[in-house]
């Protein structure tokens, strides 16, 4: 049996000209927690190209959602950027990963700390009602350069609180901090100075992040992973794993050149 599912793109989004996202199909067999990723790609001269790509729809939505990058000479997104309705990626059969509220202890606070397209593996983690049912609050912080990538703000500010579903747990407990370093905007700077000067803290009226209270999720690129971890384990917080729960997982954005 191949290690991939054949599914039909639904939907394509483009947010910017470096990002996009697009839903597709889903296998009646395939079954992952939210916040994983898996394997998928385009067949290309008969012959799979794949890449990690985290989940970002929850695990009961009937379709999958993706969030991708566009790189202009990346093997497979200079293709996957064209995909067009009706089309058909690879899904690989085994989602895994790290940030599932599973692998962290239980605490008062969820963070969620993302850049780019970090975000994907919270859209589905903040889709998840467990979530709402562990933590009293559930904070999504995402750091991008420009205003216009700051992909589904209109989901993460609004209409979520509108889901028939999720509607009034998100409401009560999901705070969205989006945070734009290159130009002006509500929120300014880089996550891990927003943390250490305590304006993250401020802005929304909670407690300056301790290890008591708050678990955290990293999802970023690899400077923003090491800049966090390295704040993470200056505050006390231990990392988690997928055999034993921690205060901090993390899990890299995209593997870096
Ligand atoms: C665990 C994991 C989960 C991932 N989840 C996603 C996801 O949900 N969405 C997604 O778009 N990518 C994700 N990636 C990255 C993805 O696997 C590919 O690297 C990306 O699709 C580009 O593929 P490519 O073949 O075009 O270029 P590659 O040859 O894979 O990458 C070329 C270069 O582009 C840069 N790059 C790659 N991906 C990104 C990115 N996401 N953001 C910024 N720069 C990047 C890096 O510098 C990289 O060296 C994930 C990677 C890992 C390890």
């Amino acid at each position: 049996m191949s290690a991939f599912d054949e599914e039909r793109v639904l939907s394509v989004h483009h947010w910017t000209d470096r990002l996009f996202s697009f839903t597709t199909t889903r296998g009646s067999s395939l079954r992952f927690s939210n916040g994983h990723f898996t394997m998928i790609g385009l067949r290309i001269n008969g012959k799979p190209l794949v890449r990690a790509y985290s989940i970002a729809s929850p695990n009961y939505a009937e379709h999958l959602e993706f969030l991708s990058i566009k790189v202009p000479d990346g093997p497979l997104t200079s293709q996957l950027q064209h995909i067009q309705v009706g089309d058909t990626v690879l899904v690989g059969r085994k989602p895994t990963g790290t940030l599932l509220i599973d692998y962290l202890l239980p605490a008062k606070r969820l963070y969620m700390f993302a850049t780019g397209t970090g975000l994907a593996p919270f859209l589905s983690v903040i889709r998840d009602p467990e979530t709402y049912e562990r933590y009293e609050q559930v904070v999504l912080v995402h750091g991008v350069r420009e205003v216009k990538e700051l992909a589904y703000r209109e989901l993460l500010s609004d209409t979520l609180k509108q889901d028939e579903f999720l509607g009034e747990m998100v409401a009560q407990k999901f705070l969205y901090y989006p945070t734009v370093t290159r130009e002006p905007f509500v929120h300014q700077g880089r996550i891990p100075t927003l943390i250490e000067n305590g304006t993250l803290a401020k802005d929304l009226g909670l407690p300056q992040l301790n290890r008591t209270e708050d678990r955290i999720m990293i999802c970023g690129s690899p400077e923003m992973l090491r800049d966090l971890k390295g704040l993470a384990e200056k505050y006390g917080f231990e990392e988690g794993s997928t055999s034993r729960p921690g205060e901090f997982v993390i899990e890299r954005a995209f593997a870096g050149s």
